[in-house]
């Protein structure tokens, strides 16, 4: 049983960014706090175009002045159907002025956003950092016990799974998830080019799964190329010559000259949601409740809501005194994340579909909702809005409200 202490304190699992962010975000709320997370395999090579709610939130808890000067600007976003078919949608072009912002949000190399985490996390007294592997995990009915690898066991009422998509967490709390593998591949990194970007992402739509330019600070930008598997180890085989000129092949010379950096990544592309997002005093964040493909930017951001909505439900608890990984918690925690979560889900799940289909009709009905959102302000508006700023789920932290 946990002693007076350990009744207000909380474990989170895996020091990814979701992770982090929660871990920061319940320790600057006041609840003592200790995050064990084991080093992540390989480099992260990939960049993440953070909207401007999750911007909003990482101010707020301290993170964005250690890592603003890393990120650029995304203040246009172009859509481009280049799948040469027979309906071919119009080019659709996004502006952040029209409703009224700056930018969108910005996109920095994750390496940086981890960085600018662990920085702020350090500096945080109620908050251990353990870099150890979390082995075993009981869930019990007053409190969770860990087992780590380097033999330490701990115990909290409340441990908030931020272990990416194998999740620990996520089956010792019995909790399954619907899942499902696509038939394409998503190739990452980085370049430099010749032509300035001027704030501007593009899709290029293609019939294999878009090709995203996205800013970096500078002549830099990140390319995440959604393909064919064994197109994208044709890609990946290149030396950097080669696979400069096919980037630049395929991005019709939009940003002139290209030069890949150091550095790619493979990543199969994968839809999985959790049936639940706690149970048995475990909450699940980031990658261990839901993994979307990389369309629309929508993935860390849903997992930044989730870190900022469950230590907004753990804070307001433990300012009353309450349990706060009791059922009445995770259930509320569940109920606030579950129409975000399932509405981008289907979304991006569509989008891509709509892609990868032969079928003439939906590939008409793609092009008329893209003519649409181009011809019809206050829709394209909406949409805009709806993308930066859900209205189903915005927690405190995105409206720069300290917890
Ligand atoms: C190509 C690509 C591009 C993307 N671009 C964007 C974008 O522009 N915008 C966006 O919002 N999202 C984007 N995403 C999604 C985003 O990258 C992920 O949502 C995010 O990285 C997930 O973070 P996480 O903290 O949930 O999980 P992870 O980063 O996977 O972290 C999980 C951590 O848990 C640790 N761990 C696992 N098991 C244990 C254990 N038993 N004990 C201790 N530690 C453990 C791991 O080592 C790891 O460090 C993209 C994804 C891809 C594939």
């Amino acid at each position: 049983m946990p002693d007076k202490d350990a009744k207000q304190s909380a474990i989170v699992v895996g020091g990814g960014p979701a992770g982090l962010t929660a871990a920061i975000a319940l320790a600057a709320g006041g609840i003592d706090t200790v995050l064990a997370g084991r080093r992540p395999a390989a480099n992260d090579n990939r960049t993440t175009a953070l909207l401007a709610g999750s911007v909003t939130a990482l101010a707020t808890l301290g993170v964005w002045e250690l890592c603003a000067d890393q990120a650029a600007p995304l203040k246009t976003m172009r859509i481009v159907d280049d799948t040469g078919r027979l309906w071919r949608a119009p080019e659709v072009k996004f502006e952040a002025q029209e409703i009224g912002l700056d930018a969108f949000g910005h996109n920095i190399e994750n390496r940086h956003l981890v960085e600018a985490l662990e920085r702020r996390a350090r500096a945080l007294s109620n908050l251990r950092l353990i870099e150890n592997e979390v082995l075993d995990i009981e869930p019990g009915e007053r409190a969770v016990l860990l087992a780590l690898k380097s033999g330490e066991t701990l115990q909290a009422p409340l441990v908030i799974g931020a272990d990416g998509r194998r999740s620990l967490c996520r089956d010792a709390a019995g909790i399954t998830v619907e899942a499902h593998d696509y038939p394409q591949v998503a190739l990452t990194v980085s370049l430099r080019h010749s032509r300035p970007h001027h704030d501007t992402s593009t899709e290029f739509h293609t019939p294999s799964g878009p090709f995203t330019l996205v800013p970096l600070p500078g002549q830099r930008s990140s390319l995440v190329w959604v393909l064919d598997p064994l197109d994208a180890d044709d890609l990946i085989a290149l030396d950097d010559a080669d696979l400069s000129d096919e980037i630049e092949r395929a991005s019709h010379s939009i940003l002139g000259k290209v030069a890949v950096e150091p550095g790619r990544g493979r990543f199969p592309l994968t839809r999985a949601k959790a049936r639940r997002f706690a149970r048995s005093r475990i909450a699940l964040v980031g990658e261990a409740a839901h993994v979307i493909p990389p369309i629309g930017a929508q993935g860390l951001n849903l997992g930044l809501r989730d870190a900022a909505a469950i230590c907004e439900v753990a804070v307001a608890a433990h300012k009353r005194g309450r349990d706060i990984g009791g059922i009445n918690a995770l259930a509320e925690y569940d109920r606030l994340r579950r129409t975000d979560i399932g509405s981008r889900t289907l979304a991006v799940d569509l989008l891509n579909r709509t892609l990868l289909t032969d079928f003439l009709p939906v590939q008409g009905a793609r092009g008329f909702g893209l003519y649409m959102l181009d011809r019809i302000g206050p829709l394209r508006r909406a949409l805009m809005r709806e993308g930066v700023e859900p209205r189903a789920s915005q927690p405190r932290l995105m409206r720069g409200e300290a917890l």
